[in-house]
C-alpha cells in the first residue's frame, strides 16, 4: 500500500507505455513540450471535462472529471467521464436508490494509433473505481476524435497485470529519479520531446559533442 505522497499520475500510463523515457522527461525532470498533438489533446479533455457534475439521463448517471485513486498501485488522477449503468451486481449509491456499474470513458486525440497504451491507462482508472467502490468494472471505452467514435475496451486479466506491473517499474523508476535513455522509434517522429531528448545521440557512437556539430552544418 502506499501513502498519498508517493502517489503518480494516471495520465503517465499512456506516456509510459509509449516510451519510458518521455514519462520521465515530463515526471521527472518535469519538462512539457507542447506541440499541435499535445495541443488538441487538451482541448478534447478540456471539453470532456466542461461540466464537474452528475446528471441522469435514461437512467444512465453521467459523472464528468470524477477524482480517483488508488492505495494499492500508488496511482491518482481523474476519469474524463464515468457512467454508471444500472446493475444488480453493481454498486449502491444511496442517493439514488439503486445499484450501478461504472463505466469510464477517457476522450483521446486522433485515430487511436496508441490504443494499447490508451487501454492500459483507461484499464488503471477502473482499477482506481474497484478499488474505491468496491465493485467490479468490466468495460469501458475510449473515445477517439477523428472517427468520433468509441472503442470497447474488456478489462482482461492480461490488461489488469500490465497496469500492475507498469505501476511497479513507474515508481522504481521516479524513486531512482534517473530518465531512461532514448529508444528511437518511429513514435519519435511526432514526439513533442524530440529537441529536448535528442533521440539520435543514444544511436549514435560519437560524442556529444560531434553530434551537435553535425546538427548546426545540416
Ligand atoms: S523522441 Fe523518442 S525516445 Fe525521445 S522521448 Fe520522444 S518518443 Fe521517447
Amino acid at each position: 500500500m502506499y501513502e498519498e505522497n508517493d502517489y503518480l499520475q494516471i495520465s503517465g500510463f499512456q506516456h509510459f507505455s509509449l516510451c519510458r523515457r518521455r514519462w520521465a522527461l515530463i515526471y521527472i525532470e518535469d519538462q512539457w513540450e507542447d506541440n499541435w498533438r499535445t495541443t488538441a489533446g487538451q482541448i478534447m479533455h478540456e471539453k470532456a471535462h466542461d461540466k464537474n457534475v452528475a446528471e441522469k439521463r435514461s437512467g444512465t448517471i453521467i459523472v464528468n472529471a470524477l477524482k480517483i485513486a488508488s492505495k494499492e498501485l500508488g496511482i491518482s488522477g481523474e476519469c474524463d467521464i464515468v457512467q454508471f449503468h444500472k446493475d444488480d451486481a453493481g454498486v449502491y449509491l444511496p442517493k439514488y436508490k439503486d445499484k450501478f456499474r461504472p463505466y469510464p470513458i477517457e476522450y483521446k486525440r486522433g485515430r487511436g494509433q496508441s490504443i494499447e497504451a490508451d487501454s492500459i491507462q483507461i484499464c488503471a482508472q477502473a482499477m482506481c473505481l474497484e478499488e474505491m467502490l468496491c465493485c467490479t468494472v468490466e468495460k469501458g471505452a475510449l473515445f477517439y476524435g477523428e472517427p468520433h467514435r468509441r472503442t470497447e475496451i474488456d478489462f482482461t486479466e492480461v490488461l489488469r497485470q500490465k497496469v500492475k506491473e507498469s505501476a511497479k517499474d513507474m515508481h522504481r523508476i521516479y524513486h531512482s529519479k534517473t530518465t531512461p535513455k532514448a529508444i528511437m522509434g518511429k513514435y519519435c517522429n511526432q514526439c513533442s520531446f524530440k529537441d529536448i531528448c535528442l533521440p539520435g545521440l543514444s544511436k549514435s557512437k560519437k560524442s556529444v559533442k560531434e553530434y551537435l556539430l553535425r546538427g548546426l552544418r545540416n
